[in-house]
C-alpha cells in the first residue's frame, strides 16, 4: 500500500517513459534526497546535495537530466556533450553510467565514460559524434578538451558528484578550469558528503541560487548497521582478522586498509590464509578492478581489500561486513567504508581493529558521528604496539561507562556483567570487575538481538552464554581445524 507522505516519481514531475521503467528496475519510492531534489532540478534550479552514496543521490540528479534529455530531442551536435558529470574515480564513473542506462530504460541516450586508464581513442570516437552523457573523472576530460576533442559550449546540465573527494584528489584547478568553459547558461548540480570550508567555498563559485537537499548520513542513522572496535594490536591483527573470518556469518566482506601497499600485503596473507579475496586500489589496472570488483559481486571472490579512494562509489549489494583493518586518516572516510554495509534497509556489520597507535583516530571518528563506539578485545593484544595496560580506557573518559573497553573472556558466563547503571568501567569498581590491567568487561546491552548473538561470539567464555549454546565452541572448533590444515600445509610444502 502506498505511503500517502511519500510522493511517486510521477508525482515529482517524471514523464511517464521513465517512470514506467523505474518500477521494473525495483524503484517504488523516492528516497528522500530524491523527492527534494528531483522536483527542483525539473524546474532548472541549481541543488546543492549533501549526501553520500547509499542516498540514491545518483537518480536523484540522473532522473532529471534523462526527463530533460528526452523532452529536448533531436541528437546532440558531433564533439559536443548536453550533460556533463564529473566523478572523482573511475570506478563511481563506471557505476554512474551504469545507473543512467537503467533509468533510461528503453529510451536511447548516448552516453561516454571519459576515463583515464581506459582507451583514449574509444572516447574520441563516441565524443567525435556527439553524445548526451559524458561521464568523466577530471584529468581525461581536460586532456581531451585542450586537444578540441570535445567542446562544452552545448552543455546544458554540469554535475560535480562526490565535490569533497574531487577536492581532496586535488582536482580543484579543473574543476573550476572545466566549469568555466561550459559557461553561465548551465543548470549545475553538486553533491557531496559533508559541507567542509573548501566545498562551501567551491559551492559559491559554482552554483547560483541553489536549493539545498540533505540525506543524513547512513552512519547516524542507519540503525541496522552493528558498529564494534576491537583491540588488537598490528601483530595481532592477522590472527584476529582469520578467527572472524572462520565465522561463515561473513559472507561477503569489504576490508580497508589505509594505504595501497597495506592492500596487497593483507590479500597475500589471506591468500596464505586459505580465503578468497582479491584487492582494488589505485595502482591495479582498469581491468584488474573491474575483474576484481565482477568476482566480488558473483560472490566468486569472498573478501574484497579495498583503499579508501578505489572503493569510493562501490554499489555492491549485500555486502555483510565491513572490516576496517586500520582506522582511516580521515574520520569521514570511516563514515564511507561502513556505508557500503546496512543498505537499503538491510542489516550489516562495521568492524574496526584498532591498536594503541591508532586510538586518536578513533576517538576523531566517534566525535564526527556522534557516537561512542563499544570496543572489545584484549587490551593485551593490542600492546605489541607499545600501549601501556589500561591507557585506552583512560583516554577515554568521555566513554559512556557501559561501553567501555572489555577485555574477552574475563567474566566467565556473565556476559554484559557491567550492564548495570554505574558498571564497572568506573575508577573504584568492586575486585573482579576490571582484569588485571584495568579493562572492564564486555558488554552487550543495547544491542539488537542478532548483533548480540553475532558479537558474543566473538568473546571466548561471554559469547557461550548470549548466543546459542555451543556456537562458540564451533567456531573455536572451526579456528582451530584451520590452524592445523594451515600448520600441515606448511609442512607439506618446506619437505
Ligand atoms: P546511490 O546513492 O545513487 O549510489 O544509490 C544507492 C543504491 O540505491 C543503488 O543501488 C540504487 O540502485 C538504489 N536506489 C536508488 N534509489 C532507489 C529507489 N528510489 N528505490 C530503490 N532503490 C534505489
Amino acid at each position: 500500500m502506498k505511503d500517502i507522505m511519500t510522493p511517486t516519481f510521477s508525482e515529482l514531475g517524471l514523464p511517464a517513459t521513465i517512470t514506467d521503467g523505474l518500477a521494473a528496475a525495483g524503484f517504488e519510492t523516492p528516497t528522500p534526497i530524491q523527492a527534494q531534489a528531483i522536483p527542483h532540478q525539473l524546474k532548472g534550479r541549481d541543488i546543492l546535495g549533501i549526501a553520500q552514496t547509499g542516498s540514491g543521490k545518483t537518480a536523484a540528479f540522473g532522473l532529471p537530466i534523462i526527463a530533460g534529455l528526452l523532452a529536448m530531442g533531436g541528437r546532440p551536435k558531433p564533439m559536443t556533450t548536453r550533460a556533463l558529470i564529473l566523478a572523482p574515480t573511475r570506478e563511481l564513473a563506471v557505476q554512474i553510467e551504469e545507473s543512467l542506462r537503467k533509468f533510461a530504460g528503453a529510451n536511447r541516450i548516448a552516453t561516454v565514460l571519459v576515463l583515464g586508464g581506459m582507451s583514449r581513442a574509444n572516447q574520441v570516437n563516441k565524443l567525435a559524434k556527439g553524445v548526451d552523457v559524458t561521464i568523466a573523472t577530471p584529468g581525461r576530460l581536460q586532456d581531451l578538451i585542450e586537444d578540441g576533442k570535445l567542446k562544452l559550449n552545448e552543455t546544458r546540465w554540469f554535475v560535480l558528484d562526490e565535490a569533497d573527494r574531487m577536492l581532496d584528489m586535488g582536482f580543484i584547478a579543473p574543476v573550476k578550469a572545466i566549469a568555466r568553459a561550459i559557461g553561465p547558461n548551465r543548470q549545475t548540480a553538486l553533491f557531496s558528503a559533508t559541507m567542509a570550508p573548501e566545498v562551501a567555498e567551491l559551492t559559491k563559485s559554482l552554483l547560483k541560487d541553489p536549493v539545498r537537499v540533505e540525506a543524513s548520513a547512513p552512519a547516524t542513522t542507519v540503525t541496522t548497521l552493528d558498529q564494534r572496535v576491537i583491540l588488537a594490536g598490528s601483530k595481532a591483527k592477522r590472527g584476529v582478522l582469520n578467527t572472524l573470518l572462520a565465522d561463515p556469518e561473513l559472507k561477503r566482506v569489504i576490508l580497508f586498509t589505509r594505504t595501497k601497499h597495506g592492500a596487497d600485503r593483507v590479500t597475500k596473507n589471506l591468500a596464505i590464509d586459505g580465503h578468497d579475496a582479491a584487492a582494488i586500489h589505485g595502482n591495479k589496472s582498469q581491468n584488474a578492478r573491474q575483474a576484481a570488483l565482477k568476482g566480488f559481486a558473483s560472490g566468486q571472490v569472498r573478501i574484497l581489500v579495498a583503499t579508501d579512494i578505489a572503493a569510493r562509489g562501490i554499489d555492491v549489494p549485500g555486502i555483510s561486513h565491513v572490516i576496517n583493518y586500520e582506522l582511516p586518516d580521515e574520520a569521514e572516510n570511516y563514515v564511507h567504508r561502513i556505508g557500503r554495509t546496512a543498505r537499503n534497509g538491510a542489516s550489516g556489520f562495521a568492524i574496526t581493529l584498532c591498536d594503541g597507535t591508532e586510538r586518536s583516530k578513533l576517538r576523531d571518528v566517534e566525535k564526527l558521528i556522534r557516537r561512542t563506539l563499544p570496543v572489545t578485545g584484549d587490551l593485551q593484544a593490542a600492546n605489541d604496539t607499545g600501549v601501556t595496560p589500561g591507557t585506552v580506557n583512560e583516554a577515554r573518559p568521555d566513554r559512556p561507562r557501559n561501553e567501555r573497553p572489555m577485555r574477552v573472556g574475563q567474566n566467565s558466563g556473565r556476559p554484559g556483567g557491567n550492564g548495570r547503571p554505574g558498571g564497572s568501567g568506573r575508577p573504584g569498581a568492586k575486585p573482579g570487575q576490571h582484569r588485571a590491567d584495568g579493562a572492564p568487561r564486555q558488554n552487550f546491552a543495547g544491542l539488537a538481538p542478532e548483533a548480540k548473538a553475532w558479537w558474543s561470539k566473538l568473546d571466548g567464555e561471554a559469547k557461550a552464554a548470549e548466543a546459542p549454546r555451543g556456537t562458540a565452541a564451533k567456531v573455536k572448533g572451526r579456528w582451530d581445524k584451520r590452524q592445523k590444515d594451515v600448520a600441515r600445509t606448511k609442512r607439506d610444502t618446506a619437505a
